[in-house]
C-alpha cells in the first residue's frame, strides 16, 4: 500500500530498529515508546485493522509473541511483565495492523532511547 509508513518499514524502505523478522511479520521498536522496549509487531502485508485479518496471520503473530518476543524482551530488558494492546479504527493512528508489546517494570526505570534499547536486544 502506497504511503503506508508500516508497509515501508516492513520493506526496509524507511529505517527502524527491528528485533525480529521472518517472511510474514516484523517486530521493531516504537519510535515514541511508552516504556523501555516498547515494540510493535506487524504483518508484512498491508492489513488495516483486526477486521481485515486472517486466522493464519493472527496465529503466527501470537505464536511468535508467545514463543520468542516475550522471552527476548524479558531476558534482555529485565522487565517484570509485558502488556499487549492493539488499537482499531478510532484511536488507531497508523492504519496498518499492529500489536503493541509494552514492557512493565516494578521499579521506576529511567527512559532510554530506542537506539540504546536496540543495542541491548540485538
Ligand atoms: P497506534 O495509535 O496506531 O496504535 O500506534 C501507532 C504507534 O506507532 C505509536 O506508538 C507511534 O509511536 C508508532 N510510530 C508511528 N510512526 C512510527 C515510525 O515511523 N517508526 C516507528 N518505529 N514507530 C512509529
Ligand atoms: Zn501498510
Amino acid at each position: 500500500m502506497e504511503n503506508c509508513i508500516f508497509c515501508k518499514i516492513a520493506k526496509g524502505e524507511i529505517p527502524s530498529y527491528p528485533i525480529y523478522e521472518d517472511k510474514f511479520i516484523k517486530a521493531f521498536l516504537d519510535i515514541n515508546p511508552n516504556s523501555n522496549g516498547h515494540t510493535l509487531v506487524i504483518p508484512k502485508k498491508h492489513i488495516e485493522n483486526i477486521l481485515d485479518t486472517d486466522e493464519e496471520t493472527i496465529t503466527h503473530i501470537f505464536k511468535i509473541i508467545k514463543n520468542n518476543l516475550y522471552k527476548l524482551l524479558k531476558e534482555k530488558l529485565n522487565c517484570n511483565g509485558i502488556t499487549i494492546i492493539q488499537n482499531n479504527e478510532y484511536g488507531q493512528d497508523v492504519k496498518h495492523f499492529h500489536i503493541h508489546l509494552i514492557p512493565k517494570y516494578k521499579d521506576k526505570t529511567d527512559k532510554i532511547t530506542p537506539e540504546e534499547i536496540y543495542q541491548k536486544i540485538k
